[in-house]
């Protein structure tokens, strides 16, 4: 009795050692005793003739527990609704429309309204929410639950990873954050947690500040930039990342346009001859896709099987077809275009791919850069790689190395073939 009936206070009570005695004397010690069977309510202060100090202290407790709706009955255990006015069992659509009027205790939480009402796509608010209350699989939370693991900020490497070091304590976050210190003001005051974090930077930025973004991308891209160094063995580089994260604020729409918001930018310029790849891994199949520009109107499709394989090494695969195809050919290709990040940025010598499979198609694609001195090479978002993609997709039932080509000029299919590159 006096305990507390959800968590449990260990040996700990919320009512007094004296008032529990007095109790105890009365013939209540638990909860079940605490109830009139006359009324079905709670025995009151006055039904148990407690002084005004025992009370005040009884009252409250009574009033805990039926706030927490704990009552003690002959019925069966059932789940019931704690708050609002709804009756019933639980349901999908009774859970909705309690969340939309705001009828639940924690949906008043004004961080939560604020967050929800960014105009981003929705997956990076579902980050967003979990990193709030410190939900995202960081090493802490995998250990927590039994997995093995080397537990280090990938980052850094110098501290144990958790939520409150990722994203706001370690050196590498703090070069970021350095960087967008002019337009984020102050943000550089310390948090511990990304909760306090972000209820302070609500708190002070106004809805329509396209500032208010710049934060939330950062904890967005951090992440991505994390995972590709684990799974993918990039090296983390400050650089490359402030580079990506200003490249996407710089086409953020104001939010105050409503409109539908695309991160993408316009279709990149390009110079003839030119190349666009993409890889498609599906089913434990791969298959790479190219197509070369001679000029705007004269064009060639090529699609090659890659066997089995990751999404990475199928575009490793994609560029190295690519680039094999335009020495063959002998052409003094000026851009290639790809929509893998991880790829781009390692071919032009801003990360690493430390994929021992890969290794030899790695080393072949540097030798065959020798070939086409004057390429570059440039990412684009997928959006803007539709052809390459539609490519790679129809070359998944390809025996690995092998291809066709389609070749079109002014909007006319004007041959085609079957080839075998690798
Ligand atoms: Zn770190």
């Amino acid at each position: 009795m006096g305990a507390d009936p959800i968590v449990g206070l260990g040996s700990s009570f919320i009512l007094p050692y004296e008032l529990r005695t007095y109790l105890d004397d009365y013939g209540i010690n638990t909860l079940a005793q605490a109830i009139n069977h006359d009324t079905g309510l709670w025995f009151t202060a006055e039904e148990l003739d407690l002084c005004d100090v025992w009370s005040l202290q009884w009252s409250t407790y009574i009033k805990g527990l039926e706030y927490n709706r704990i009552g003690l009955n002959e019925e069966p255990d059932t789940l019931l609704w704690s708050t609002g006015n709804y009756e019933g069992p639980i349901s999908a659509a009774k859970s909705y429309e309690c969340l939309v009027k705001n009828n639940i205790r924690d949906v008043h939480n004004q961080d939560c309204i604020q967050l929800w009402s960014l105009k981003i796509p929705l997956k990076i608010i579902c980050f967003i929410w979990l990193l709030d209350k410190d939900r995202i699989l960081t090493w802490d939370h995998l250990q927590s639950r039994g997995y093995y693991g080397p537990s280090r900020c990938v980052l850094c490497k110098k501290a144990t990873e958790d939520c409150g070091h990722l994203f706001l304590m370690c050196p590498f976050v703090n070069n970021i954050f350095s960087h967008f210190s002019i337009c984020l003001g102050s943000i550089i005051c310390p948090h511990s947690t990304v909760h306090s974090f972000l209820e302070y930077w609500f708190a002070s930025t106004a809805i329509s500040d396209p500032i208010r973004y710049t934060p939330i991308f950062i904890f967005w891209h951090l992440w991505l930039l994390r995972n590709q160094c684990i799974f993918e063995n990039c090296i983390p580089l400050a650089s490359a990342l402030i580079i990506k994260i200003e490249y996407i604020l710089a086409l953020f729409p104001v939010p105050q346009y409503k409109k539908k918001i695309r991160l993408i930018g316009p279709q990149p310029i390009h110079v003839y001859p030119v190349g666009y790849f993409d890889g498609a891994a599906q089913r434990n199949l791969g298959g790479a896709g190219f197509v070369i520009y001679i000029s705007e109107t004269h064009y060639y499709c090529f699609s090659v099987g890659c066997g089995n394989g990751s999404n990475t090494r199928t575009e490793l695969l994609a560029l190295w077809s690519l680039l094999r195809t335009v020495i063959l050919m002998g052409l003094p290709i000026k851009m290639i275009f790809g929509d893998s990040m991880v790829v781009i940025s390692w071919v032009k010598r801003r990360s690493a791919l430390n994929i021992p499979t890969l290794k030899h198609w790695c080393d072949e694609i540097f030798a065959m850069l020798h070939f086409v001195p004057s390429v570059t090479f440039n990412h684009i978002f997928r959006e803007h790689n539709i052809l390459a993609d539609e490519l790679s997709k129809k070359a998944l039932s390809l025996d690995m190395g092998s291809g066709y080509y389609s070749e079109y000029l002014d909007g006319k299919h004007i041959g085609d073939g079957q080839f075998a590159l690798f």
